[in-house]
């Protein structure tokens, strides 16, 4: 990964996050650092963003979406978690392949570092800026480009929220073949440059699997087109396949093509406690026999998540398992299925 990095020279990603002293003063957050990130230095060639270089930025993007606001640059800068505080000069949010291009054209000839961001729910930095890393917001790219009820081919852009994408299928009785938690926050981008999983992967297997098509900017402008919307393509290398899971290293994804599958018209849902974690995978083992394609999703928990979440006593859950909290709930051995 560092060699195909050195290749395509630019610009892309991360390292240890220095946080702000000041941000942490302010919020007393906790240090992280990334010890496994890509390189922990960013070359001395990089260039600073000069008032020269900002101008161009507005010139190609319009004053709206070329941000400098100190408070603003922070929010950027902070991971959804607020573990990770990085530092950055100016945060773009392009609305087209063509203005990402341009910029992306632009930072690699003048040799400024980038990190693309989406809905930064990544939980581990990545999306982060760091030593004025200019940040490329795509969450202005949240087109619906087109959606095929034959077919159930979603084709969006990279910036569209996954919630948004999960409510348009929908209402034509699809399925986005994967969901999680940041649903309401996280972009389509964003999961397939992260290859994120979720609750659905027993029914619809790994995103790559799902992904019929990319539009990728490369790190020199150019614009790679490889938005299929076939269900199966042997026409040679599966190209796009390098960019899902790479996490902007090797280009910036602008448009997604994504295969979605019929929902089920009914949906059951079943809590079970058992009380050894062996009884769980017999559980998943039965559900797979038993209802095969037809099972959604399966998760577990441990006791001390049961009871972490009944101890807010939620009001909106009805907790269907009732247990002696007299004990020492950290000593009870029971898992929910
Ligand atoms: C409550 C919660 C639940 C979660 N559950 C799951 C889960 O079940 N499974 C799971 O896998 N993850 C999960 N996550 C992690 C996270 O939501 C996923 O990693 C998600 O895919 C990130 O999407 P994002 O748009 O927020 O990307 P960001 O956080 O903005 O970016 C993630 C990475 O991708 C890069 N990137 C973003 N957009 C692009 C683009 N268009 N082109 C190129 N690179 C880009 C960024 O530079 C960064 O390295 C969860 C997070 C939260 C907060």
């Amino acid at each position: 990964m560092r060699l195909l990095r050195h290749l395509t020279k630019p610009l892309f990603k991360t390292q240890l996050i220095k946080q702000s002293p000041v941000y942490h003063a302010l919020f007393k957050a906790p240090v992280h650092p990334r010890y496994f990130s890509s390189a922990n230095g960013l070359p001395s060639t990089y260039n600073p963003v000069t008032p020269q270089n900002i101008a161009h930025f507005t010139q190609i993007l319009g004053e709206n979406n070329v941000i400098t606001d100190a408070d603003d640059l922070l929010y950027y800068s902070t991971d959804w978690m607020k573990k990770y505080i990085g530092d950055s000069a100016v945060v773009l949010r392009p609305e087209t392949t063509e203005q990402v291009s341009e910029i992306l054209a632009y930072c690699n000839k003048n040799l400024l570092p980038i990190v693309p961001q989406g809905g930064n729910t990544s939980l581990v930095g990545g999306s982060v800026p760091i030593k004025k890393e200019i940040v490329l917001l795509l969450t202005k790219m949240n087109k619906v480009l087109d959606f095929d009820a034959t077919q159930g081919v979603l084709q969006c852009e990279a910036g569209m929220v996954l919630e948004t994408a999960i409510n348009l299928v929908g209402k034509h009785g699809y399925d986005i073949p994967y969901d999680l938690g940041a649903r309401g926050s996280c972009t389509i981008g964003g999961n397939v440059s992260t290859h994120a999983g979720g609750i659905n992967f027993v029914k619809y297997g790994p995103l790559r699997g799902n992904v019929l098509g990319l539009e990728v900017v490369l790190p020199s402008g150019k614009i790679l087109n490889m938005m299929n919307t076939a269900r199966k393509d042997s026409t040679g290398p599966d190209l796009k396949q390098i960019f899902i899971q790479s996490e902007g290293t090797l280009g910036i994804i602008t448009k997604v093509a994504l295969r979605c599958e019929a929902s089920s018209p009914e949906k059951k849902l079943m809590f079970l406690d058992v009380t050894e974690y062996s009884h769980v995978l017999q559980v998943l083992n039965f559900a797979k026999q038993k209802f095969g394609r037809n099972l959604s999703a399966i998760e577990y928990m441990d006791h001390q998540s049961y009871d972490l979440v009944h101890s807010f006593k939620h009001k909106l859950l009805d907790f269907p398992f009732t247990y002696d909290q007299s004990l020492d709930q950290s000593q009870v051995k029971k898992w929910y299925v």
